[in-house]
């Protein structure tokens, strides 16, 4: 695979949108002239590479702009993508509604699977000319959210940072820096509150309008459709979130309680809930670029072509990783459809929080490096909750080689924490996905009720959280801090679904590791040609739909942690 170019080579010239209209208005004339079979599918193979060249622009664009928020030429690319794009979607609707009413679509479906005809169902009643302003609008405000988030700068202890850059000291051994950095941050969230709540009061308007306009009752519906959910309903979500609260949340009780011993406090506050050693949580022994080469050999050693793939984007320049003034937070995993190769974006800060980041990201980006050759583009991806399966999973794969990062001393303190975050996670994941709901169930609500949907959702699935007097929080405005609120609506139970898969990996890993490092790749292969559940039982994993899916795994990580808890 030398023939990936290096990333500094990929310059992708800014299309124009005059001639990206004409080139897909052709593309809809020659499908309606196609004589057979064999010319209808030439014309979608056409489409498909069209698609990959605008795609390849459109990932470069963003990323550019994430990697330099302030950096005024990459701003106005990206505003112009973000104005674009929607004037696109016409085109492949048309085009995936030709091919659904085609004469020849059995012949299709045998060909390019039955999966991508349902994924075009539910494209094509969610999208309509009359709604392209919404969308253009929505872009604009998810810019100018990301560009908020990254304008902060937060004096601390006689330095500035940014927020991913702050979140160092949540686990700090020392108190007193804990709280002061929580505060510290919490009130840069208070000074720009109203902001928050304006853009996120803007989007919620416009995505229920956009939804009264395509004859929807409100915006939930939609938001399924658009997250393209092709074998599972609301209902299935909501059982899943009462599993949750059932099965997962007593558990996390013990486990802060645990906490709270451990760290010697009388009231666990929320600047002590990142902390569980009193010495402070295990980091990383080196900086991004010794974490790199440990990653190098652990992939290497791990074999199933993990450590060629990753030499390639060590190598050429598809990695970057480091926290930089101006750089947007998060991190994510992309990829240019017409090189085939992912990109990895993240912001490292020295805690075993990169780690954690690195495999994660390394799981998504090994995915699509898997599936990159689909004819149909719609299979580079799965689905959101499915290939939130490969990242986690990887996580939990990665286990066996954490002492590269963390030496023999703190290793097994890196896989305890990972295991107890990663289950404490899943009340919140469960959280944002009950708040969105009820946001969108009740688009008139004003910013004040939505903060008090907050709390009282955070009393239900995390009522060891004390705010204390942070302001902020105590005013239900935590999710403020939480993009994918913000630009994915929707996207966030995906977490919790694919980590309920990840911790049935974690332990059939633990019971046949090869075995289970082959269904992995298998799964990898496997792409977005299967919707969620197939893929699930693919892997012969149990669905997180099915009653007591959690409760299996919750046990096994209870007596996995048992010497631990009970120190
Ligand atoms: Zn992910």
């Amino acid at each position: 695979m030398t023939s990936v170019k290096n990333f500094d080579e990929l310059n992708v010239p800014t299309p124009s949108l005059g001639v990206l209209k004409e080139r897909y208005e052709k593309l809809v004339d020659s499908f309606a002239n196609a004589q057979g079979l064999d010319e209808e599918l030439s014309v979608f193979q056409q489409w498909q590479s069209l698609d990959d060249e605008v795609s390849t622009w459109s990932s470069l664009t963003t990323l550019k702009f994430s990697q330099d928020t302030t950096d005024q030429v990459r701003k106005q690319e990206n505003d112009f993508k973000d104005e674009l794009m929607p004037q696109l979607q016409e085109y492949d609707v048309r085009l995936k509604k030709m091919m659904l009413e085609s004469e020849h679509r059995a012949a299709h479906e045998e060909k390019l699977g039955k999966h991508l005809f349902n994924l075009w169902e539910v494209d094509v009643v969610s999208f309509d000319p009359q709604i392209q302003d919404e969308l253009i609008a929505l872009n604009k405000l998810a810019a100018e959210y990301t560009e908020l988030q990254a304008s902060a700068k937060i004096e601390f202890q006689g330095e500035t940072y940014n927020l991913s850059q702050l979140r160092k000291f949540s686990g700090s051994p020392d108190r007193d820096v804990r709280r002061s950095s929580e505060y510290a941050k919490w009130s840069w969230y208070t000074e720009h509150g109203e902001e928050f709540d304006r853009i996120y009061d803007e989007m919620v308007k416009l995505r229920h309008q956009a939804a009264t306009k395509l004859g929807y009752k409100d915006f939930v519906e939609l938001g399924y459709k658009l997250m393209r959910r092709t074998d599972y309903s609301r209902l299935d979500v909501e059982k899943f979130r009462q599993e949750v609260l059932d099965v997962v949340v007593p558990f996390c009780q013990e486990l802060r309680s645990y906490q709270k011993n451990i760290l010697g406090v009388d009231e666990l506050k929320v600047w002590d809930l990142g902390l569980f050693a009193p010495e402070g949580n295990p980091e990383p022994k080196g900086d991004a670029e010794w974490m790199v080469e440990r990653a190098r050999e652990m992939f290497h050693e791990m074999g199933h072509g993990l450590g060629e793939f990753f030499d390639i984007m060590a190598d050429k320049g598809y990695l970057d990783l480091d926290s930089r003034a101006g750089k947007a937070g998060g991190g994510f995993c992309t990829s240019f459809a017409s090189e085939k190769v992912p990109f990895i974006f993240a912001n490292f800060n020295g805690t075993e929080g990169d780690v954690r980041v690195f495999t994660h990201e390394m799981g998504h980006a090994f995915q699509y490096w898997n599936s990159a050759d689909y004819e149909a583009g719609d299979y580079y991806w799965p689905t959101y909750e499915a290939a939130e399966i490969h990242s986690m999973s990887l996580e939990f794969l990665t286990w066996p080689h954490m002492e590269k990062f963390f030496g023999d001393e703190d290793a097994e303190r890196f896989r305890m924490l990972h295991l107890i975050e990663g289950i404490i996670f899943l009340p919140y994941g469960v959280a944002v996905d009950h708040f969105q709901h009820m946001v969108y169930e009740n688009p008139e609500a004003t910013p004040e009720e939505r903060r008090q949907m907050w709390s009282e959702l955070e009393k239900k699935y995390l009522p060891w959280v004390d705010w204390d007097e942070i302001e902020h929080g105590k005013n239900g405005g935590r999710w403020h801090g939480q993009l994918h609120i913000f630009h994915v609506p929707f996207y966030y139970i995906d977490y919790t679904l694919a980590q309920a898969c990840a911790l049935q990996f974690w332990k059939k890993s633990n019971e046949d590791f090869e075995g289970t490092m082959k269904t992995y790749k298998k799964v990898c292969e496997t792409g977005g040609s299967l919707p969620f559940q197939s893929i699930v039982k693919s892997a012969n994993l149990a669905s997180p739909f099915e009653p007591g899916c959690l409760s299996g795994s919750i046990e096994y990580a209870r007596e996995v942690l048992k010497p631990v808890l009970e120190g």
